[in-house]
């Protein structure tokens, strides 16, 4: 077993702080003050704030948590698709669908012209920033990946094209991040599943993805190679939340503490059903709604500026409810398995959908609950990623950009893809939200509202 030295984790604090017992209400509010001032709070604050029970406390928690998003983020989410581009895999990870073992599962990997159609599929209704994704195995190599983000980078579909690829594959060396950092990824995305040694071996029991301590460290060889923006989060439902959330939050402070910046997003993947996968259907530590909005809020306090991510592993009504606790960036459309955006194959994915919305369908609900649907891709073109973005956001700064470049491509997406009636109040939104911009960028906001209305495209700041 690994000890304490050996990582940057220490196990038996991460032990002991999970099973603390619940707090005080003078506790829970003294540390909820501390919260609201927008600096964070310690991963011993974090531990006491898991370990709510009480009604009353849990809504003080989710209060302060939506208290804080909209102090940071305000009403924009941003949106995003994943692109499976092969579902093949070496290792056998008992909860995913794409395991080896799985001999039910159809096994394909896209070639480039495939590529290039679901990125045109995924442009078509309007998407902008996509996720590539595929397992661990030969044919799905770094110069595969490499050539599918060349290729998916390379279509255009009118004016369109996907102005951002994020990238979530198995873990590289530092070279080969150096090799991804040259092919112009966003964001690295790469998940420890548990932080929990005894478990990880128990639940990758074969293949490279056996190697806990080569994908703990994974983020520090990504940044080694000059990647700014990564993505790290845990499977929830295969240990202790808790213990999994004080993980999550400890790599942030490594990476803060080694590389100047912490994780640009966490991710909050529940396990979901997947065929072939048994032990998806039965998780070993499940974690309630409530848990899971309440570790949502811890997140969102402990790391005010660190992106969370939503999948659509979640039903559209409680998306909708957690929304309000500090996501700022969620999927729609999903489709998990590889050429699903033009023929879907229901057994076929990574694991089930839980909200199996159009991404018009998402937008619409979206605008009813007065939420600002965002394709920015604004930071990352300009530079503004990694310790810059932190330097910006941490001060506040970052809202003069977020807000009107959340509404332009916001806008772009109403006047080009959307039907007439989610166009109509969409713009009614915009005219409401744009009142609550940043003075000084007033008056650039109207401009470049006004210009993509006639038709210009791509305005950012
Ligand atoms: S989780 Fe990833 S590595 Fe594990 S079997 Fe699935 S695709 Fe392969």
């Amino acid at each position: 077993m690994l000890t304490a030295t050996q990582t940057f984790l220490d196990y038996a604090k991460l032990e002991e702080l999970s099973g603390l017992s619940a707090p005080s209400f003078a506790q829970v509010e003294k540390i909820l003050a501390k919260a609201k001032r927008l600096k964070g709070i310690t991963t011993e604050e974090a531990a006491l704030l898991l370990a709510v029970q009480d009604p009353a406390q849990l809504s003080l928690l989710l209060a302060a948590a939506h208290y804080i998003k909209e102090e940071i983020y305000g009403k924009r989410l941003v949106l995003f698709a994943p692109l499976y581009t092969g579902n093949f895999c070496t290792n056998d990870c008992l909860y995913c669908g794409f395991r080896r073992s799985n001999h039910s599962l159809e096994r394909k990997r896209l070639t480039m012209d495939e590529i290039a159609q679901q990125t045109s599929e995924l442009l078509k209704q309007g998407h902008k920033r996509i996720l590539i994704i595929s397992g661990e195995a030969g044919n799905q190599s770094l110069e595969y990946t490499l050539e599918a983000i060349q290729t998916s980078y390379s279509v255009r579909e009118d004016t369109a094209r996907v102005r951002r690829i994020n990238v979530e594959i198995a873990p590289l060396s530092v070279e080969g991040f150096r090799a991804l950092k040259k092919a112009n990824i966003g964001t690295y995305v790469c998940f420890q599943e548990t932080y929990n040694p005894e478990l990880y071996a128990m639940y990758h029991p074969d293949g490279p993805k056996a190697d806990y301590r080569n994908r703990l460290y994974v983020m520090d060889r990504a940044m080694e190679g000059g990647i700014d923006d990564v993505g790290i989060g845990a499977l929830f439902g295969l240990g202790n939340y808790r213990y999994e959330v004080l993980a999550i939050l400890e790599h942030a402070h490594h990476l803060e503490a080694a590389f100047g910046c912490g994780p640009h997003t966490v991710s909050v993947p529940r396990i979901e059903p997947a065929k072939g996968a048994p032990l998806s259907f039965n998780p070993p530590a499940p974690v309630s709604d409530i848990d899971f909005k309440k570790l949502i809020a811890v997140i969102r306090i402990s790391l005010p500026y660190t992106g969370i991510i939503l999948s659509t592993r979640e039903s559209p009504a409680l998306r909708k409810e957690i929304f309000a606790y500090g996501v700022s960036q969620i999927s729609a459309g999903s489709k998990t398995d590889p050429g699903g955006y033009s023929a879907h194959k229901e057994d076929n994915g990574q694991f089930s959908v839980g909200d199996n919305r159009t991404l018009e369908e998402v937008i619409s609900d979206l605008i009813d609950d007065g939420y600002i649907p965002s394709f920015c891709t604004g930071c990352y073109r300009r530079g503004r990623v990694g310790a810059d973005f932190m330097d910006l956001a941490k001060p506040g700064l970052i809202k003069e950009f977020c807000l009107p470049n959340g509404l332009v491509s916001f806008a772009e997406y109403l006047y080009d893809y959307a039907s007439p009636p989610t166009r109509q109040k969409g713009l009614a939104l915009i005219e409401a939200m744009k009142t609550t911009a940043p003075a000084k960028v007033a008056h650039v906001l109207d401009k470049a509202l006004l210009d993509t209305a006639s038709g210009e495209r791509d305005i950012y700041l």
